[in-house]
């Protein structure tokens, strides 16, 4: 197979050219047109010269993601995107239209490894993990679809299928090359990574000391009920996620955003608002309330409006920022890993 070199940073692919004599100075050229100019091909980047266009061909690929599916909500606002590699694995990522721009979530790994009881994502478990350039990829995708309409994507949370941090070494490169300005000049700031609460990965990541933000799938107000319907939390108390979380803030000075899905009858009384508010006290923490989005292999369901707004209004009267998520693209499934596996299942 041909080493593909959209993903590479600039210096990677000046190593993978030198044994084939080509010069440092032509990697330059080729991340100005493979990440500047979204160039697809060789043949399109015409300041190199035909033979070498025909060397690097002959010896590389531009691999990106090609559209397996896509779905529109029916507001205009949320478009889902099944994008395959040319393993043919696939995997979903998110555009969603917000009053504050253009934001996509994009996927991590192909399936997920961590079996959380709520979720879509981890139902095959996991395929296999994205390398840096699969999620660019994704990033790719969409950023040329929007650019047909003159716009582009403006935020980006890694919260689609897959557990970040145990894909470390690749989301580090991905996160490092959207950053860079020959490639998307992305904002630390405008990504934010969500994770089920590996608690070394979070410590690893505050001491990376970008300031991307980091968002805690917490769930529960204590381990008895997180270790029920999250299996990780078998193995990472709850007070050390939360201690993490801490460090990260005091490490990144971004605030931590804690996850809680809301499941009625699991997780959603007055008392385990009481315990949530208790746990998160004095910390520079918001809590991100997300009533359950049913999934039809799981027998989860919603709570209740008003048992969604009491658990908010403990929290409030807790001094603990806490909002409740906004609903985007229900009516397209748009809920982690439910639209591959309709895919995978054959009837999408
Ligand atoms: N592994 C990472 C990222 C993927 S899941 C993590 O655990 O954070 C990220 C988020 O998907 C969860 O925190 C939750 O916000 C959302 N999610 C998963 N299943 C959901 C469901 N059935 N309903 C609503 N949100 C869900």
């Amino acid at each position: 197979m041909k080493k593909n070199l959209f993903g590479l940073m600039e210096e990677a692919i000046r190593e993978e050219m030198a044994p084939f004599d080509i010069k440092p100075f032509r990697a330059r050229q080729l991340v100005d047109w493979m990440y500047g100019k979204s160039a697809v091909s060789f043949d399109e980047m015409t300041n190199l010269g035909q033979d070498l266009r025909y060397k690097l061909a002959r010896e590389f690929s531009i691999d990106r993601a090609k559209q397996v599916e896509r779905w529109d909500s029916a507001d205009g606002k949320t478009t889902k995107f099944l994008l395959g590699f040319p393993d043919e694995v696939a995997v979903e990522s998110v555009l969603m239209r917000q009053p504050y721009g253009n934001s996509i979530c994009i996927s991590t790994q192909a399936g997920c490894a961590m079996g959380c009881a709520f979720c879509a994502s981890t139902l095959k478990g996991l395929t296999r993990d994205l390398v840096a350039g699969e999620m660019l990829a994704q990033v790719f995708f969409i950023n040329d679809y929007l650019n047909k309409a003159g716009e582009k994507v403006d935020t980006m949370v890694l919260m689609g299928s897959g557990e970040p941090l145990y894909n470390y070494a690749n989301v580090l490169s991905f996160l490092r090359l959207i950053h860079e300005s020959y490639c998307l000049n992305f904002g630390y700031r405008n990504v934010t990574l969500s994770t089920c609460g590996i608690v070394e990965r979070i410590y690893d990541l505050a001491h990376e000391k970008l300031p991307v933000g980091l968002a805690i799938s917490l769930h529960a107000p204590n381990d008895e009920i997180r270790r029920r319907i999250m299996p990780i939390a078998r193995k990472y108390p709850i007070k050390d996620v939360v201690k993490a979380g801490e460090a990260y803030f005091n490490a990144t000075g971004r605030r931590v955003t804690y996850e809680y899905i809301l499941i009625d009858g699991v997780n959603d009384s007055r008392e385990n608002a009481r315990e949530l508010g208790h746990l998160l006290a004095g910390q520079n923490a918001s809590v991100n309330l997300i009533p359950i989005n049913p999934v039809v292999e799981r027998c989860l369901r919603r709570p209740s409006d008003d048992r969604v707004t009491a658990f908010a209004n403990i929290l409030h009267s807790m001094h603990i920022t806490a909002t409740v998520r906004k609903e985007m693209g229900t009516d397209i499934n748009a809920a982690c890993g439910q639209l591959r596996n309709r895919h995978l299942e054959g009837n999408a």
